[in-house]
């Protein structure tokens, strides 16, 4: 049966994507009964996996999420944190739990509950460009609306109309620039990431996910373990955005080939992909079209973990279309209050965060190594979560007055 021929030529909302992103501002749409439709390009929901798998439970449980055991591999207790000289942060306590997640499992589960809630759901459709409604206005400005999209769904070409359309099209993001929404991504804000699915691995806690740190392993960056049972983990690197002399993959297989746990390891599933890390946006609208997860960079910067903020937009995102086309009215001023919502609820608390990060990335592993000495695993824990920012904020105006003073002395000779 050829299911895309139950495609509608008009629909309230179409949703591109089925990221968390995506499945969740679809799931919010069809609750408040707009017709929904959600497009995504791969065959297959969830898969190739694009990610670490980690989620935190104090997240889920702000969100009220109960996840399913399918969608799960290996709960988490805590973590342990490795300074560049080896010296370890044990971060174990409350709120320090969490999940390592099957992605594959987890995003299919996402979209099921979307479909539950009325949305219908479409794989192997890609859209290709939007349906556009250009005007210039009195002052000579040109005035563009999104009135929906085009897309290919299973071989086929659809024009299909809509009040709105979500761009949930994930970190390469395309649909808002068709849009004519400048959406380029500052490549100094953007990881590259490179992970290794290991098996036969000797995991030192299958309840502790591992952090190692430094400019020489994993310049701008961090390499983890995120277990999932004794022997197989999540083995990944993400470095900053600017060339550093080698690629992600090279840096950890540098690093893999230090480690003694690893050295009988094999590797199943190799990942690979991009992670934004900062240049949070202000505005994320046009008229009758709104951006939501990676492709407005909705990640923390400090870890990269985006699954969370996706989900944390998308029920916003969705709650403001649905209240938007009740009212009538999806231009980009009433689209506004999106904005302001997720600023509010979300942005300020990332923006801190993205402070936090920028005094990370300028510290050399000698000062790195000094901070593992008087930082605690709950001192970490919380710069994670943006609080506490003025004891890193305190020992980092420290360092900058070391670095100075010690450049004024070699300049003047002494
Ligand atoms: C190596 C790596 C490790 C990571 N580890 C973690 C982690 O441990 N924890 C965490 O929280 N986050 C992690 N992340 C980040 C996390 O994966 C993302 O933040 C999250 O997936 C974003 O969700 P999203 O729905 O916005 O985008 P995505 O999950 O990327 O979904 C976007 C979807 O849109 C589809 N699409 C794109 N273009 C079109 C189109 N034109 N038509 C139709 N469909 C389209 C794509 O196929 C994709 O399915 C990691 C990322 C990487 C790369």
């Amino acid at each position: 049966m050829a299911l895309h021929k139950f495609i509608k030529s008009e629909y309230d909302v179409v949703v591109v994507g089925a990221g968390p992103a995506g499945s969740t501002t679809a799931e919010r749409c069809a609750e408040y009964g707009l017709s929904t439709l959600l497009l995504e390009k791969r065959q297959e929901i969830g898969a190739p996996v694009r990610c670490g798998e980690g989620v935190s439970q104090k997240n889920m449980d702000e969100l009220g999420m109960k996840l399913p055991n399918h969608v799960w591999r290996q709960r988490i207790l805590g973590a342990y944190v490795y300074a560049p000289n080896g010296k370890e942060i044990k971060i174990r306590g409350e709120n320090t739990d969490g999940y390592i997640l099957e992605r594959k499992a987890f995003d299919k589960w996402l979209a099921e509950n979307a479909a539950k809630k009325g949305a219908m759901v479409m794989t192997k459709a890609t859209v290709n460009d939007l349906i556009l409604d250009k005007v210039t206005d009195a002052g000579g400005k040109e005035i563009v609306t999104v009135k929906g999209v085009k897309a290919n769904i299973g071989g086929d070409n659809f024009e299909i109309r809509s009040k709105v359309v979500v761009a949930a099209d994930g970190v390469e993001s395309m649909i808002l620039r068709m849009a004519g929404i400048r959406s380029q991504k500052k490549l100094h804000l953007v990881d590259s990431a490179f992970q290794y699915l290991m098996t036969n691995i000797k995991n030192r806690d299958p309840e502790m996910i591992e952090i190692w740190l430094g400019e020489k392993i994993t310049p701008r960056g961090y390499i983890w373990n995120f277990p999932k049972g004794q022997e197989s983990g999540n083995v990944g690197i993400g470095v900053g955005g600017i060339w550093y002399g080698k690629t992600a993959k090279e840096f950890l297989d540098e690093w893999a080939h230090t480690q003694d746990w690893l050295k009988d390891g094999t590797v199943i599933e190799t990942v690979c992909g991009l992670v934004p890390v900062g240049g949070l946006w202000k505005d994320m609208t046009g008229n009758g079209i709104l951006g939501v997860g990676d492709a407005v960079n909705m990640v923390n910067p400090i870890h990269g973990g985006g699954i969370a903020e996706s989900i944390f937009g998308g029920r916003i995102a969705g709650d403001i279309i649905g209240w938007a086309v009740k009212k009538d009215d999806v231009s980009k001023e009433s689209l506004n209050v999106y904005n302001q919502r997720w600023e509010a609820e979300r942005g300020q608390k990332l923006r801190e965060i993205e402070r936090v990060r920028e005094m990370f990335e300028k510290l050399s592993d000698e000062e790195m190594n000094i901070l593992a000495e008087v930082l605690s695993g709950e001192d970490l824990a919380d710069l994670a979560r943006g609080k506490n920012v003025v004891k890193l904020a305190t020992l980092y105006t420290k360092f900058q007055a070391k670095r100075a003073a010690s450049k004024i002395k070699s300049a003047v000779g002494v």
